[in-house]
């Protein structure tokens, strides 16, 4: 793609998403302002302004930036918020976390996953993340609590360790459901020890996997 094709490739994707109504204005503009094809390989950056998923590095996928939006608008982020991100997959989301909240903490369980979404992130001086290579059902305890928790890759329930690195009242966003199956998007809030969901859509994400990977 030339550099014109790409800008206009970009303004059609935000123009397809701000008809969708899938997210407000603050969380479509924080969109709009990360370029997408970074965050792929070469050969599939004709891919980056389609609506759609989309194959990175180690088998993984980055999410429809329609889902990228829903998630974070559920999200509610403030400018101090303090935001745990499970599964960094190319940092896509993790980017847009950033131009929202105050500090974002992502973990992701291959190394080379976290070693590239690290350096896309300083080419666009985003500098309040901090990267773990480890898994995500342990979440990050060294920072607990944070305010938000944003999960990216489907799980059966939410893991225990999350739910209880989550301050009072904060809301956590996970696909839940079956490995292959489609699985609900919740919008969840601590009450108590426990959470309160509530449906958002119908989605479908790569598994949750237990473990750090033992290759990459
Ligand atoms: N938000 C990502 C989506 C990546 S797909 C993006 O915008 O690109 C989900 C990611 O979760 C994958 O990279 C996968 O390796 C990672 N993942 C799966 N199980 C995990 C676990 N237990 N801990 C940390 N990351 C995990």
């Amino acid at each position: 793609m030339t550099p014109e094709e790409e800008a206009i490739a970009r303004a059609e994707l935000a123009m397809n998403l701000r008809r969708q109504n899938v997210a407000g204005h603050k969380v479509l503009a924080a969109l709009e302002s990360v370029p997408r094809s970074l965050f792929l390989s070469a050969e599939h950056k004709a891919l980056a302004y389609a609506d759609r998923a989309a194959p990175i590095e180690c088998g993984q996928t980055v999410s429809q930036p329609a889902v990228v939006a829903q998630m974070t608008e559920a999200l509610e982020l403030g400018p101090n918020d303090r935001v745990l991100e499970i599964g960094t997959g190319s940092g896509y989301q993790t980017a847009i976390l950033a131009r929202l909240a105050g500090h974002v903490y992502s973990v992701e369980r291959y190394r080379l996953l976290s070693d590239l979404a690290r350096e896309r992130l300083s080419v666009l001086k985003l500098d309040n993340v901090d990267f773990l290579v480890g898994d995500g059902h342990e979440g990050w305890a060294e920072h607990a609590p944070y305010d938000r928790i944003i999960v990216t890759a489907a799980a059966a329930a939410v893991p225990e360790a999350l739910v209880e690195q989550l301050v009072p009242e904060g809301i956590l966003v996970a696909p839940v459901g079956a490995e292959g199956m489609v699985q609900e998007l919740l919008k969840c809030r601590k009450a108590g020890e426990g959470l309160v969901g509530e449906h958002i859509a119908d989605v479908r994400f790569v598994p949750l996997v237990p473990g750090i990977a033992g290759r990459l």
